[in-house]
């Protein structure tokens, strides 16, 4: 790419600059792992700053692309890389980066990364501990491998035997995850039967990514933050035929002691109430037998025996090594001598730092 003269800034190979209003942003596509990728000139004092960056940054690349959209956010298009993996959007002025600059009293940018297509909306799953939740979440992912991810939640309970870090849950330490809840990496959070678990924005964008619908399997609590946040989602409440059944399998899973059973079975009465009543639930399933209730589970989500099933497909195009980026209206256009012409939409783009930007669509252009 080289050096390019823009606006009186000095760049180096694999920068870009954009200015937004009396401030030039310059991007770095570096190697170096240990930079933080962006400066920022203001150019009424001269004065160099190197901004606190939030949300996931990319991976270090080699050459790219930007180019100024809403005054607010800069869209990042790597080089010689495939189109589900190539675009970024580094926001600047978004409410998001307003409301975090005036938390931090510092120069701020957040990184998004861009995602071609919307995924199928997640399901909160929730009901007392023992109902069958995650058996029913089990049987789902082993007969939709392709198109169910489960939101792997963090908590500072203890692992059962068997359960994996990573897998089943984050288990993670309690100033730990009261710091990450802080600086605003959770999507929800609650105190369950003693424990602090929570929903990263992160483990539900991992799932999403992957093109796939994402399982929460969360108590009330957090069901009732999820449907008072932005996530729009399917609120599903799992409860059991009745009390003394609800106990005979919670004490037949043999994995809480007689005090957790106890504190399990208090807890337990509440979101039975909670949960039938509130009308936060969209569905109620009731486990009497499990194969029927996986059945109703499954026309819930529009995948029952009598029904199509939907595949998620996303684009993907080789980008070229080179190409300049232009904006007209709601559409960037990547230009290149000798490749096609290809336009990326963004007039259905949702979302942004410091989770992901998506509803982003790609297209070769047809005239
Ligand atoms: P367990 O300790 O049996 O794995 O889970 C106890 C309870 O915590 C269950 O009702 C489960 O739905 C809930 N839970 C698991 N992960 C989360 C989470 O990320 N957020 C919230 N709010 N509850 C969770």
């Amino acid at each position: 790419m080289g050096k390019a003269p823009a606006f009186f800034v000095e760049l180096n190979d694999f920068e870009t600059a954009v200015t937004v209003g009396n401030k030039t942003y310059v991007i770095c596509g570096t190697d170096d792992p240990t930079s933080s990728g962006v400066r920022i000139l203001n150019k009424l004092t001269s004065e160099w700053v190197i901004p606190t960056v939030l949300g996931t940054k990319p991976e270090p690349f080699k050459g790219h692309s930007s180019v100024l959209l809403n005054k607010d956010r800069i869209l990042i298009i790597k080089h010689n890389s495939i189109s589900n993996e190539s675009m970024w959007f580094l926001e600047v002025d978004t409410q998001f980066i307003r409301d975090q600059k005036k938390k931090l009293e510092t120069e701020v940018v957040g990184w998004s990364k861009g995602v071609i297509g919307d995924s199928d909306q997640p399901v909160v799953i929730s009901g007392p501990s023992g109902v069958g939740k995650g058996t029913l979440i089990n049987m789902l992912m082993k007969e939709f491998p392709s198109m169910f991810g489960f939101s792997v939640s963090h908590t500072t309970r203890a692992p059962r035997e068997k359960e994996q870090n990573g897998v089943h849950y984050h288990f993670t330490k309690r100033d730990v995850m009261e710091e990450d809840i802080r600086s605003g990496k959770f999507l929800e959070h609650a105190d369950v039967h003693g424990n602090l678990y929570g929903t990263s924005i992160e483990a539900v964008n991992v799932v999403a990514d992957a093109g796939k619908r994402c399982i929460l399997d969360i108590d009330v609590q957090g069901a009732r933050s999820v449907r008072a946040s932005s996530l729009e989602a399917t609120f599903i409440f799992v409860c059991p035929p009745s009390f003394e059944e609800l106990e005979k399998r919670l004490r037949a899973r043999g994995t809480e002691t007689e005090e957790q059973i106890q504190k399990r079975l208090r807890n337990a009465k509440a979101e039975l109430e909670q949960g039938k009543s509130s009308g936060l639930f969209d569905h109620i399933l009731v486990n009497n037998d499990l194969e029927a209730c996986y059945e109703q589970l499954k026309n819930i989500l529009g995948i029952g025996e009598s029904m199509n099933t939907v595949s998620i497909t996303s684009k993907v195009f080789d980008l070229p090594v080179d190409f300049s980026l232009s904006k007209v209206n709601e559409k960037v256009l990547i230009n290149h001598e000798a490749a096609e012409q290809m336009v990326v939409d963004l007039s259905s783009m949702k979302g942004g730092a410091p989770g992901r930007t998506r509803g982003l669509d790609i297209y070769v252009y047809d005239p």
